[in-house]
């Protein structure tokens, strides 16, 4: 068995855990490793029918229900506007408060989005990216925040950063999440508001395009199950397929700053 971890998920709105690695989470927390969630935004946009009042309560409901259904420690909201991070939260100081929440939770591992992949569209999801990459490439560098070693915590080094991988190209690191499937579709569909979201931003791309799709045209989309799961099921086969697995989701992985490459050894594996 090897040795109970402690990961730290840093995303920038509610459901991108789940998108991403909620299969993966899931795993981790069945083999006994400690999964904590940090959510920077308060995901007060994401809707064509909610005011952004309604959004942010709904958001709370909704990433508890989530975070009990990957089996997730804690969750800690940082509640910056959606969409407006880069204004509200600039990278030194994003970095220090994700900086802070590794040295608090001694964070092992950390999963986020990935600051070098190309095409990322989400000013958001870059800024979390560079913050928790900075964060995490620092955080036991004792003159990095001295502010947080006056307040009795301790440097400490996070040993892995798992990035969400949104294309082949990026994956060097593949989990089979076919035993996961369900739990990740079952925390997913806890986002009622984002999925909602989902189906009717994928409706305005049908109509824009003139394509035929009655099923999705005519859906009504607070019937999302059926749509939702098929999608995501498509991805994590197609993810899979790589690897020889049903399901499964891809990351690019750094461990232990390069040091396998370096000394030619490779570390345990903890999935
Ligand atoms: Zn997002």
């Amino acid at each position: 068995m090897t040795r109970k971890k402690r990961v730290l998920v840093f995303e920038a709105h509610g459901d991108d855990m789940e998108f991403t690695c909620g299969g993966t989470v899931a795993k981790f927390t069945d083999r006994g490793h400690e999964v904590h969630l940090c959510v920077a935004t308060d995901n007060d946009k994401g809707s064509f029918e909610l005011s952004a009042e309604e959004l942010r309560a709904a958001r709370d409901r909704e990433v508890q229900g989530a975070a009990r259904v990957l089996g997730v420690a804690g969750v800690t909201c940082l509640g910056y506007p959606d969409g407006e991070l880069m204004e509200k939260a600039p990278l030194h100081v994003l970095r220090g408060q994700f900086m802070r929440l590794i040295r608090q939770l001694k964070a092992d591992v950390i999963f986020t989005w990935d600051p070098f992949t190309p095409y990322e569209g989400h000013p958001d999801h870059r800024q979390v990216a560079w913050a928790a990459h900075e964060a995490a490439s620092f955080a036991h560098l004792p003159l990095y925040c001295p502010e947080h070693l006056k307040e009795g915590l301790e440097p400490h080094y996070v040993s892995e950063r798992w990035f969400f991988a949104k294309s082949p190209r990026d994956v060097n690191k593949y989990v089979d999440i076919t035993d996961y499937i369900d739990r990740k579709l079952e925390a997913l569909f806890q986002h009622e508001s984002q999925m909602v979201l989902t189906v009717a931003d994928a409706q305005f791309g049908l109509r824009a395009s003139g394509l035929d799709v009655p099923a999705l045209a005519n859906l009504d989309p607070h019937d999302y199950r059926q749509v939702i799961a098929e999608q995501v099921k498509g991805i994590a086969r197609a993810v899979g397929r790589a690897a020889g697995y049903e399901y499964a989701e891809g990351f690019r992985r750094e461990r232990f700053g390069g040091i396998e490459r370096i000394v030619g050894q490779t570390a345990e594996e903890d999935i």
